[in-house]
């Protein structure tokens, strides 16, 4: 399932009892229109759609949340205070971040056989998977402390 190309996409959200309202549809549309690897908050969103869109910061935050539930976005947590969101694109295989704690950079991987190994895990305790997430925290280069001179 992938947004916004394939026809079963609406009919397989029925299924499961969600509705894609225009207003849903337009934010998804959007983060498919924003270059890969941008993770936006809510607020980001907010000033991001404000133009456009009557939208307010509670909705924001509403919907991202009910979309990341849908399965159509990623709810990622940089350990800032506040949520990230991307589109779910590649749900097969999915990428995994590396996230400096000094400086915020945030480098995407090809999480490999991370995403093999989580379904397992799911299916030992019988979870249906929303999202397998991975993540390295540390520091970049450049925020790394100079080594001490002796
Ligand atoms: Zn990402
Ligand atoms: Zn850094």
């Amino acid at each position: 399932m992938s947004f916004p190309k394939d026809p079963s996409f609406r009919n397989d959200l029925r299924q499961r009892g969600y509705r894609l309202t225009p207003q849903r549809e337009r934010i998804l549309r959007y983060f498919a229109e924003i270059p890969v690897g941008t993770h936006l908050s809510a607020e980001e969103l907010y000033q991001r759609l404000l133009e456009e869109e009557k939208i307010s910061l509670a909705t924001a935050y509403r919907t991202l949340k009910l979309l990341a539930s849908m399965g159509l976005l990623r709810e990622l947590d940089f350990a800032e205070g506040h949520k990230h969101y991307e589109l779910n694109t590649n749900q097969e295989s999915p990428h995994q971040h590396i996230i400096c704690t000094s400086c915020g950079l945030t480098i995407e991987f090809l999480g490999g056989k991370l995403f093999e190994t989580g379904q397992q895990i799911a299916r030992k305790y019988e979870f249906e998977i929303i999202d397998v997430q991975f993540k390295i925290f540390g520091l970049c280069p450049a925020c790394q402390p100079p080594p001490k001179k002796r």
